[in-house]
């Protein structure tokens, strides 16, 4: 495996940062993989590279022949799929079954938008609603267009899903027509790495349209302007920084935000715990709090049991917990890895310190030692499961996401009011889960909760078969959430399109605007 510095891809040449570069390491075991440096690298220039030479050159495609390209990127993927889960399992920690969560996900959210290219066709401009009737005469019409914005954008990416996160925002803007600039979380950024250099190899994607900045950010986002389009994925604090930049503030570069969360699942008082639903319950809190080291934007964090079920439902959990071995992804057996980096460590740590002045531990393996792994070495956290008191105030648990393998079980009376006022508590989240059979719950814990939630599971025995469970992303469901969740939205199928795109409202002669949008396909 390579030890080398890894260069970024801007300017549609390979380039080198200046000075040694930060290490990337096998989380498991501290060795260092490669390196990566942005320092010297020219931004501005790399980003009127993109503007200049890659957008003309995808906006002169139709949306399907850029779908075409998409499914081309699929393919690629799909192709080199071994190579990129063993670096995913190195570079991020994760076992298996993880890497392949987010190779897929990569694979198929590619997919599915490429399909959406094709659906819309050869168009370059997209219609949105009927033409409305705006005199006494019919032929004084308006009509919304959608047409591509003319910069660039660029994604700002967590270190938890390195493919899929690069490729849900990516596939998204390559299809609405703009260049992409990629920033990756530099600690698990080798995935990314050699996505890039298999795409520019196989040169599927226009000169310009597709860019690669490896190392830190540095002026990047500082020198956006009014037509760029900006997708963060991270921590609130950062968000804030990034809403706080002049091309934000002063010129009106569009920036969507998902950052933290603090997703709920709620059991309701209905559920039986020799039930189907009670099962699918515990088996998606327990996928949620160790796949990939609970690093998911979207794990259940705080669990909503109703009090006569709470003693029963904690030692089934802790059972399950306790059976979970933590270790070296590589190792057979292991079916937990360690978290991506020394600080996640150290943040998870404090937080759930902090989480603990609320309740008491459920289940944690202190002096944990994991498996496979040299002797103090590695990232490891143990699974952590705490409770609360019925009734408690718990204000970390409703205010503090802990970004690792812990969830706190939350006693509450079974009713949907205290489920609403409990889970909203949260100030807005990406996704939250109910689990019941009894459509008056579902229906009020529902209504009460949307208002919070980018997204609403609502699990039963019915779908438990057909599920991946709310934690999964889907690249036709939206994808963010109000409040603490950064207010953004992505994906949602065609939606999606709309964030690298101008709306405007054209109003005119009817046939004249007829002729206009049939010239162009719409
Ligand atoms: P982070 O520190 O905010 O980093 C996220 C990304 O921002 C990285 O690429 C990072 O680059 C970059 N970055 C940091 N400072 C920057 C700056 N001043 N200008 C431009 N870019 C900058 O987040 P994290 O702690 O790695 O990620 C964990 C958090 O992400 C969690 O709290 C979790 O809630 C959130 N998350 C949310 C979602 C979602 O979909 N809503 C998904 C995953 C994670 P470097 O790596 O080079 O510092």
């Amino acid at each position: 495996m390579t030890k080398t510095k890894l260069k970024s891809y801007l300017g549609g040449r390979w380039q080198e940062g200046e000075g040694e570069g930060e290490a990337l390491l096998d989380p498991a075991t501290e060795e260092v993989l490669a390196r990566a440096s942005s320092d010297g690298l020219v931004r501005p220039l790399a980003l009127e590279f993109a503007r200049t030479e890659g957008g003309p050159a995808l906006r002169a495609l139709t949306f399907k022949q850029r779908g075409d390209l998409v499914q081309k990127t699929a393919a690629l993927l799909q192709k080199n799929r071994d190579e990129l889960i063993d670096l995913s399992m190195a570079n991020g920690g994760n076992t298996r079954s993880d890497a392949k969560f987010d190779i897929d996900g990569a694979i198929a959210t590619l997919q599915a938008f490429a399909e959406i290219g094709a659906a819309i066709g050869d168009k370059r401009i997209l219609v949105d609603g009927e033409a409305i009737q705006l005199g006494r005469a019919p032929r004084l019409v308006g009509q919304h267009v959608l047409t591509t914005r003319r910069g660039v954008a660029v994604h700002v990416n967590a270190f938890n899903f390195p493919a899929w996160g690069l490729a849900e925002k990516a596939a998204v803007a390559l299809l609405a027509g703009i260049p992409v600039l990629t920033k990756p979380a530099t600690s698990s950024s080798l995935v990314a790495h050699r996505l890039f250099e298999l795409l520019v190899e196989a040169q599927i994607w226009p000169k310009g349209s597709i860019s690669l900045l490896m190392g830190r950010a540095g002026d990047l986002v500082e020198c956006l302007e009014g037509q760029d389009c900006l997708a963060f994925t991270g921590g609130a604090s950062t968000a804030s920084l990034l809403r706080n930049t002049p091309g934000v503030v002063l010129r009106g570069t569009r920036i969507n935000v998902e950052a933290d969360s603090l997703n709920a699942a709620v059991l309701g008082p209905d559920v039986s715990p020799d039930s189907e639903t009670y099962d699918f319950f515990l088996k998606d809190v327990l996928r949620d709090m160790t796949q990939k080291a609970g690093q998911k934007c979207t794990a259940i964090r705080r669990v909503l049991v109703p009090e006569a079920l709470s003693e029963r439902f904690r030692d089934d959990l802790a059972d399950r917990l306790a059976a979970v071995v933590v270790g070296n992804p590589r190792t057979e057996g292991v079916r937990m890895g360690p978290l991506a980096t020394s600080s996640q460590k150290a943040t998870v740590l404090e937080g759930l310190s902090l989480l603990a002045r609320d309740g008491r531990l459920v289940h944690s393996r202190p002096g944990l030692k994991p498996e496979g792994v040299p002797k103090g070495k590695g990232f490891f956290v143990s699974p952590t499961l705490l409770e609360v008191e019925p009734g408690a105030d718990a204000p970390s648990v409703h205010s503090h996401e802990v970004f690792g393998p812990a969830a706190t079980i939350v006693p509450f009376d079974g009713s949907a009011a205290q489920a609403v006022e409990l889970v909203s508590r949260g100030a807005g989240g990406l996704v939250s889960s109910i689990y019941s059979e009894d459509v008056p719950f579902v229906s009020e814990t529902m209504l009460g909760l949307a208002p919070f939630h980018g997204r609403l599971f609502l699990g039963s025995a019915k779908i438990a078969e057909l599920s991946p469970g709310p934690g999964t992303v889907l690249p036709g469901l939206v994808h963010g959430g109000p409040g603490r969740a950064g207010n953004g939205e992505e994906l949602g199928g065609e939606r999606g399109l709309a964030f690298y795109m101008q709306r405007t409202a054209i109003e005119g002669s009817r046939p004249v605007i007829d002729r206009i949008l049939k010239q162009e396909g719409a």
